[in-house]
């Protein structure tokens, strides 16, 4: 068997994608690798072709028991002997596994960090040949990270005691700079092969709302998009709840998932949104690591996050397919503290000192602070983004709501001359709302307060509204000519910018990019309907092989997208293979897969021809 082989009859595609090739090619020399790809790229692939050509086993290490168990179905669903060892397991399931991975049953093994140091595990390893350890999720390695997980340095000890250093595969979706560096040099990584693929997912589309009525907003998108699958996340149970409520009444096929619900209901919603019985999700972020299904078409943001990091990967969820996929997020003033008021919650983590964590506290608003910028951007924020990432896209997708709308740009000098001098001049020691009440000369409790009507540019800005005024101020922190101090009591400072801004007085000047109001609807309009064009030959029989996957689904116990994706689907609607070789042609259909359901699709689609007079 070579790579090619594997690819195709174990997994049923017939091409790596961009990037998979090189990382299993490194990894079968022997080279350690480090991928650093968005979520959907197929990160899997690109250890899982590889462990089935080593001579020994491979263990994943992964950080959360969902995602392990659904990658070792969809693993054992292709015919491949897959084990986790995690504390879902029963004692008695646990020395079962055991048991079989010392008879050399699996070919890979998924553990979950906190096991690698315990006695039996280590045991089986002194006894078992393991040819590589694939580390999932890489970036919980590192404090710099969104996601920091202290088990996961214990992956560095496992691996110390092994009798022979294996080849080691590290995989994330996210990883700024820093993270980068830590996982190289953390993991000791030797002579690696890294790859970062872009981060850009071209079939995505993003787009920031601020809803009067975020509600409304929600239902009326749903309006527009019934039939179709997403998620909507919010911040807290609560609003979890409430969104539920609306929508449940609004008589839309729905479920919800938190952490405060039964272990039960999780799982029951979460296998109902799986199979498509409620093809809409609200959740919280406890719900989505690890769950690949690929039909989900929008994911909205009922809050914003807390980071870029988490707001990439959840929007990720959509479009896993390949096939357009859409990312609202709807931004609200409260967002900003909520986020806030969760960081200062956050429990602490009893494994670090105090001083650690004050600096994981700081790097949080540090992020929280680039992802409220996301929000005010007039920019593309697909490069954004990418930017956020150290990567550099151009400065037009041509799919993002900003690129779609059309500005132009205000000339907003005397503005910030105004807002700016504020700052200074009234010791740089109040907070937004403050300065503009100020420079608007409204006689608010602030300014009387803080006796800003006796600064000399106290209602230099009067004619000017005060929602303006925001927008403008907002533009001044996204452009660092200002910003503001984490905690509970944000004060504006002035930025590098701001400062030089100042210093040149008459030359200088500031431009702020506001949309066209009238042309922004059709615009959009315009992209919608462009996005919308799908190219499936015979929607009817899509439908009919979509139907009759959801009743297999159903018997199997197994989510829908484990039999065939849908993109199969549409293939298989296009070109309508009736035999065991065009079957094979279909991307999505390896050996294992077609053995097991492709005759059935074959009759189907035989079926469909035959009533409709089709000549192939
Ligand atoms: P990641 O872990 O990078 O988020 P996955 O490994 O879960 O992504 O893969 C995402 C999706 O892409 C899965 O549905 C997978 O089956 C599919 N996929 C991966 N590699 C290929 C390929 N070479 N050709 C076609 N589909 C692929
Ligand atoms: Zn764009």
């Amino acid at each position: 068997m070579d790579k090619y082989q594997v690819l195709k009859e174990t997994f049923g595609y017939t091409t790596f994608r961009q990037g998979q090739e090189r990382l299993v090619d490194s990894t079968l020399s022997g080279r350690d690798v480090l991928g650093i790809m968005p979520t959907g790229a197929g990160k899997s692939i690109c250890f899982q072709v590889p462990a089935l050509l080593f001579p020994g086993i491979t263990i994943v290490v992964s950080p959360l028991i969902s995602l392990m168990k659904d990658q070792v179905s969809a693993l054992n669903a292709a015919g491949i002997h897959a084990a986790y060892i995690n504390s879902s397991l029963t004692e008695g399931q646990f020395r079962k596994a055991m048991e079989f991975a010392r008879q050399g049953r699996y070919k890979i093994i998924y553990a979950a960090p906190e096991r690698l140091m315990t006695e039996s595990f280590l045991a089986l390893a002194q006894e078992v040949p393991i040819s590589m350890v694939a580390v999932d999720e890489a970036h919980c390695i590192s404090q710099w990270g969104q996601d920091f997980r202290p088990s996961y340095l214990k992956i560095v000890d496992f691996i110390q005691q092994l009798p022979m250093r294996p080849v080691l595969a590290a995989y994330t979706a996210t990883a700024t700079k820093a993270v980068k560096e830590d996982i190289l040099c953390i993991l000791g990584l030797k002579n690696p092969d890294v790859l970062v693929t872009g981060y850009d997912r071209k079939n995505l589309y993003f787009a920031v709302e601020k809803p009067k009525n975020k509600t409304e907003a929600l239902l009326e998108y749903l309006r527009r998009n019934s039939e179709k699958s997403g998620i909507i996340y919010c911040n807290t149970r609560k609003t979890v709840e409430e969104v539920h409520q609306e929508l449940v009444q609004a008589g839309y096929p729905v479920v919800r998932y938190h952490a405060g619900l039964s272990e039960e209901e999780k799982k029951q919603n979460q296998e109902d949104f799986i199979y498509d019985a409620a093809p809409i999700m609200v959740a919280t972020n406890a719900f989505g690591m690890g769950i690949d299904k690929s039909n989900v078409r929008f994911v909205i943001h009922y809050n914003m996050p807390k980071d870029i990091e988490s707001y990439y990967q959840e929007a990720g969820r959509a479009g896993r397919d390949g096939e357009p996929g859409e990312c609202i997020l709807y931004y609200g003033g409260q967002d900003v503290k909520m986020n806030e008021f969760l960081i200062e919650q956050q429990v602490s983590n009893e494994e670090l000192g105090r001083e650690e964590q004050e600096v994981i506290r700081e790097r949080n608003y540090e992020r929280l602070r680039k992802m409220t910028f996301y929000c005010f951007t007039n920019e593309c924020l697909r490069d954004y983004i990418l930017r956020y990432f150290g990567e550099y896209g151009g400065n037009y997708c041509g799919n993002c709501r900003n690129c779609l709308t059309e500005f132009q740009d205000v000339d907003v000098t005397e503005e910030a001359a105004g807002i700016l001098n504020m700052t200074l001049s009234s010791g740089q020691r109040y907070g937004i709302q403050a300065v503009i009440d100020a420079v608007h000369g409204s006689d608010s409790a602030k300014v009387r307060q803080f006796r800003l009507q006796e600064n000399p540019y106290y209602g230099v800005l009067k004619d000017r509204t005060i929602v303006r005024l925001r927008q403008i101020l907002n533009d001044l922190l996204v452009k660092e000519y200002l910003w503001l101090t984490p905690g509970d009591y944000p004060v504006l400072k002035l930025g590098e910018k701001g400062r030089e801004f100042l210093q040149e007085k008459d030359s200088a000047q500031v431009f702020l990019k506001l949309p066209k109001e009238q042309e922004k609807a059709e615009t959009k309009q315009k992209a919608q309907k462009k996005r919308s064009v799908e190219d499936v030959k015979y929607p009817e029989l899509f439908e009919i092989l979509r139907q009759y996957r959801y009743q297999m689904a159903q018997k199997a116990h197994i989510p829908p997208y484990i039999i065939f994706s849908d993109k199969t689907l549409r293939e298989m609607s296009t070109y309508l293979p009736v035999n065991r070789e065009e079957m094979l042609a279909i991307n999505g259909v390896g050996n294992s897969k077609y053995e097991k359901y492709g005759k059935a699709f074959e009759n189907l689609i035989q079926e469909f021809i035959r009533d409709k007079n089709i000549e192939k």
